[in-house]
């Protein structure tokens, strides 16, 4: 089933688009977690990280190049940022369209406070 996300990749609901190319999209999420707060997606349509196929080993590692691409611009390698994948209702997944969240411009401190 689509989602939110699928309206953002098909342009019918507007985002604050950092960086696409055909497979991902990034773009800024709507209520930050940090400083910097981005979501990068594959424009094909897989609900979960369960839902990963064999098939889909490029597009992922696409995704993780484009994570690459989009930090270096924003100038954060350096110092550092978080790469996050929720799953499902105990990893706290609201959007069931796979993405990662980077998370950067501040310290992030332990996965668990
Ligand atoms: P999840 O909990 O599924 O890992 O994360 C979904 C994320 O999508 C949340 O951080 C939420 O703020 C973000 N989000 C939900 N709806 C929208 C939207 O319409 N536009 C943008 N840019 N982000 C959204």
């Amino acid at each position: 089933m689509s989602t939110i996300f699928t309206k953002i990749i098909e342009r019918e609901i507007p985002a604050n688009i950092v960086y696409e190319n055909d497979k991902v999209l990034a773009f800024k999420d709507i209520n930050p977690q940090a400083p910097i707060h981005i979501l990068v997606v594959p424009k094909k349509e897989i609900p979960t990280v369960n839902d990963i196929k064999a098939e889909d080993r490029e597009l992922i590692g696409e995704m993780y190049l484009a994570i690459g691409e989009i930090t270096k611009e924003l100038g954060v390698q350096e110092e550092g940022y978080r790469v996050i994948t929720n799953c499902n209702q105990y990893g706290g997944q609201e959007v069931f369209h796979l993405h990662f969240h980077i998370m950067a411009g501040e310290p992030l401190g332990p996965m668990r406070a």
